[in-house]
């Protein structure tokens, strides 16, 4: 695996591959990798021939007060892993070289970025849009990976290439979870252990009001007072939002139907960390109907 840092140098070899006839696959990451990162390159192998990993952790998506300088990193422990699990590239830029001086565009995404963690992050999402139309530029794949643990950030994603026309098929890949459902995020490693201990009742809330859709509730606020109720287990937690909505537009009506695709999406502070997880259900035509789990797979 070969580690490039310059713009440039990644733009011609990405060039030269396609020349080739290859597919490329990318998968943009900020490091400090855990399995569901690497169960992304895996994907990205198995239906490109050439796998670009992107490690940049990217100041503008994070706030002033956010986690930027303390974000994990271990450039050494990444090179191995992405090399170990098929990657071909590893994109390692530094700031200056995707931020020079008079760096000045951004890319503003209306609409779908607006609620959630756009409410919450104000400014995140324009980082996000604009960092990955660059990693596009510089990649030229013709498929990029994402993890459905950022639900919303696939959302918007997938906007992006549609308004902007960046011809990449955008596949969805399932979040990986830890041992109490708790999903892997590289912020986990901010966690005490009796909060680590806690942390599984985002899962546990999630299961709740899936469990509560299949006896028949589908009143959104209803679901949603489940998923307070079942978070506030943990008087520390602080929610950000605990919130069903309609999956691909993120709409909120006061009942869901049959044959809605619903997102459950969670927020929260449990110490200073900041977790996030979802789930995507369907909801059944009759309560009979036992397969309605929807989740990428
Ligand atoms: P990050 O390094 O947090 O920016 O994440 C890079 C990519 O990995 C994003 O597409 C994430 O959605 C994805 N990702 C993060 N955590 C998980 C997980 N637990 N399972 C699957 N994908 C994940």
């Amino acid at each position: 695996m070969e580690v490039i840092n310059s713009i440039k140098l990644m733009q011609e070899i990405s060039e030269s591959i396609r020349y080739s006839g290859k597919k490329i696959a990318v998968v943009p990451t900020m490091g400090y990798l855990h399995t569901g990162h690497l169960s992304l390159i895996r994907k990205a192998k198995e239906i490109a021939d050439i796998v670009i990993t992107t490690l940049f952790v990217n100041p503008t998506q994070f706030g002033p007060n956010e986690d930027y300088d303390k974000y994990p990193r271990d450039f050494n422990r990444d090179f191995e892993l992405t090399k170990n699990n098929g990657s071909d590239y590893l994109f390692y830029p530094d700031t200056k070289e995707m931020y020079p001086i008079n760096f000045s565009t951004s890319i503003d995404i209306s609409k779908i970025t607006e609620k959630f963690e756009g409410a919450f992050r104000p400014g995140h999402f324009k980082g996000v849009a604009t960092v990955v139309a660059k990693l596009f530029n510089i990649t030229k794949p013709h498929y990029a990976i994402f993890g459905q643990k950022d639900y919303q950030q696939t959302l918007v994603i997938k906007r992006l290439v549609e308004d902007l026309n960046f011809n990449i098929e955008i596949i969805i890949a399932p979040t990986i979870r830890d041992y109490d459902g708790l999903a892997l995020s590289s912020r986990n490693t901010y966690l005490s252990t009796s909060e680590r201990e806690k942390a599984g009742i985002l899962f546990k809330a999630i299961e709740t009001v899936k469990s509560e859709i299949a006896k028949g509730q589908r009143e959104r606020l209803i679901l949603n007072s489940h998923l307070h109720k079942t978070l506030r287990q943990i008087p520390e937690i602080k929610i950000d939002y605990a919130s069903c909505a309609i999956a691909n537009t993120l709409d909120e009506p006061e009942f869901f139907l049959p044959g809605d695709e619903v997102v459950i999406l969670i927020a929260c502070y449990l110490g200073k960390t900041r977790l996030i997880d979802n789930s995507i259900i369907k909801i059944p035509y009759s309560l009979n109907e036992s397969n309605f789990k929807e989740d990428y797979v």
